[in-house]
């Protein structure tokens, strides 16, 4: 046992990779519930609750993390299969931006006592995260973010208020960037927070987007005290710390799954039009088949990092916009093969089955906006990979130049 109490029954990677595979296999298919396979929104906590909790007690929630923190300490090949196996037979993800993104962010950044005090609880899946970056006024341009969260004692008050807070109604956490130096040059004056949602004074309100679904929230911050204790790194700090959860972030955007999904329900839909053998849709689903591919292979590298307990690169970029781009690609193939009810919302017969044809193009159009735009993705290769200029200022724009999501210039 470890000093956050998961026990893990074996070294996963002492096993051959058919091993661990076919193990894998065989613990979700005995009891993932079958009504949640494959859903159509993300889930809510009461709806998925018993799955991950078992996952949480086999020491299974957090397969990247090394064991010493309470992680399956996965290799990144092993990391892949885990992942793989969960998309082949369709298990939802849970609002886990706690194991995604707070705990390696921890790891590096936090305390001993701060690890101490918030590990136990994502592991566990009482604690789980949303995340507080955007305002109406900041997305991309991210430092010119306006919550402000100022010093009073051993806490501070925090007022703002912040936009696309993904599932902020159905977790316990908020990290959040909060403007703790007004006078400070932009990104210079951030603190970064974790904050439990029950503290008085916040409030939340989803939004419901074009699918119909309510997953994105605002979050209202009136004169919520905060325990200095909860401020991860130092004052005004806050936006390395910020930066390093957006890459792992992207890493986790990057996964093959999503675009592995999208594959399979696109040989579904060539299959009930008929259009399998057709040598041009063949050609075309090979190329894809081949993406999906490199994708994986893209994703090991980076993925290899976090086990490692390391941050990956503005690199990372590329990894995010690969993975979202193609799912758009198999996306609008889907759409094209689909035909008439390619056009259609929900449900819909094809050949001669029912299927959501346009599930797979709402869950695409989306993801090249979240975790940065691909347009500032484009940007941070441009100019922190591979060295180029800033874009000049438009002609008569005497504004000073933005600093994007990705933290560009910091
Ligand atoms: C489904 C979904 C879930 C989300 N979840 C969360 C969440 O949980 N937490 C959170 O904090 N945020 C979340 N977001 C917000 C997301 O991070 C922002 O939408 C994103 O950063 C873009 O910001 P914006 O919407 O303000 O657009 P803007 O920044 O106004 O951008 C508008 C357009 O201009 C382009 N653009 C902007 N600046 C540049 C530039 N410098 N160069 C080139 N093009 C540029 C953008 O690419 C975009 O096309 C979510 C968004 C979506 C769609």
């Amino acid at each position: 046992m470890n000093r956050y109490g998961v026990v893990q029954e074996q070294d996963w990677n002492l096993l051959q990779d058919a091993e661990f595979q076919a193990l894998v296999r065989a613990e979700i298919e005995a009891n993932y519930p079958e009504e949640l396979r494959y859903p159509p929104r993300r889930l809510y906590w009461r709806e998925q609750r018993v799955w991950f909790q078992r996952m949480a007690e086999k020491g299974w929630i957090a397969p990247s993390w090394p064991t010493e923190y309470g992680g399956m300490g996965l290799e990144p090949a092993k990391l892949l299969i885990f992942l793989s196996e969960q998309e082949r037979w369709g298990v939802a993800r849970f609002q886990d931006q706690g194991i995604r993104m707070i705990g390696p962010m921890l790891v590096n950044h936090g305390t001993e006592e701060q690890r101490r005090r918030f590990l136990p609880g994502i592991l566990s899946c009482e604690d789980r995260y949303c995340q507080g970056y955007s305002e109406p006024e900041a997305g991309s341009d991210l430092a010119s973010l306006r919550t402000r969260a100022r010093r009073d004692g051993d806490a501070y008050v925090v007022n703002g208020s912040k936009i696309w807070t993904t599932m902020a109604h159905d977790v316990t956490h908020i990290m959040l960037l909060a403007r703790t130096d007004p006078d400070a040059v932009a990104q210079r004056g951030i603190s970064f927070f974790i904050i439990e949602l029950s503290t008085p004074g916040i409030t939340v309100r989803p939004i419901q987007d074009i699918a119909g679904h309510r997953e994105l929230c605002e979050v209202f911050f009136e004169d919520v005290r905060v325990p200095v204790d909860n401020r991860i790194g130092e004052e005004n700090a806050g936006w390395d710390v910020g930066k390093s959860v957006l890459s792992y972030e992207r890493v986790n955007i990057g996964t093959p799954q999503m675009p592995a999904y999208a594959l399979e329900r696109l040989q579904t839909i060539a299959r009930l039009r008929g259009m399998s053998q057709d040598r041009l849709v063949k050609g075309r689903l090979a190329e894809l088949k081949l993406d999906v591919k490199h994708l994986s292979d893209l994703y090991t590298s980076f993925a290899a990092i976090l086990v490692e307990g390391g941050t990956p690169g503005p690199d990372v970029s590329i990894l995010k916009i690969w993975a979202t781009e193609l799912t758009r690609r198999i996306a609008d193939l889907i759409g094209e093969l689909a035909g008439p009810a390619g056009a259609v919302k929900g449900q819909v017969q094809v050949g001669d089955e029912q299927v959501d044809v346009l599930d797979v193009f709402y869950k695409a159009l989306p993801s090249t906006i979240y975790g940065g735009s691909n347009d500032v993705q484009r940007n941070v290769i441009a100019k922190r990979v591979l060295g180029l200029p800033s874009e000049p200022p438009l002609r008569g724009d005497a504004r000073p130049s933005r600093t994007p999501r990705s933290g560009s210039d910091a």
